[in-house]
């Protein structure tokens, strides 16, 4: 017998269209920053803080921690849309290695700040798609404390 996620939306949610929405619309919702269930509420409460829980209908994310997928996204998309004009300016016009520097890390940095929202967005839609909840990853509530792991070393005796 195959294992299937639970990827059903909260029981909140009575429409069954939404509650099976296909994983392209998932995506589609996190790549706008709602919410992948319903497609209304928001995903987000700053930039790339996840909210506690969708505003519409309830699905949680505050335990969801998409960690590097996002940014290691985020490199792989950015670098393949502009180094091909890197290569290109470079054959082509031959500039000096500042004004490649003053000009393309801009670019570098303005095209990944604003792709990596969206892209967290869908990697979080992946991951609920999936059935995850967080709670597979320990189930933290919050944090760490910053000294958490010096202390339970000391609790142990290994100072
Ligand atoms: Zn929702």
């Amino acid at each position: 017998m195959r294992w299937e996620p639970d990827r059903g939306a909260p029981a909140s949610i009575t429409d069954e269209s939404r509650r099976k929405a296909s994983a392209w619309t998932a995506l589609w919702r996190g790549l706008r920053c709602r919410c992948p269930v319903c497609g209304e509420g928001k995903l987000f409460r700053g930039y790339l803080t996840l909210g506690p829980a969708c505003t519409a209908c309830g699905t949680p994310f505050a335990h969801l921690r998409a960690d590097d997928a996002p940014p290691y996204f985020t490199i792989f998309l950015v670098g393949h849309l502009l180094v091909p004009g890197v290569f290109w300016v470079e054959k082509v016009y031959e500039p000096p290695m500042w004004v490649h520097m003053a000009v393309w890390l801009p670019f570098f940095t303005v095209a990944s700040m604003l792709l990596l929202r969206p892209v967290k967005g869908a990697v979080v839609a992946w991951m609920l798609r999936l059935g995850l909840t967080g709670e597979e990853q320990g189930g933290l509530k919050a944090p760490l404390p910053p000294n958490a792991l010096k202390d339970e070393k000391r609790e142990r005796g290994h100072a």
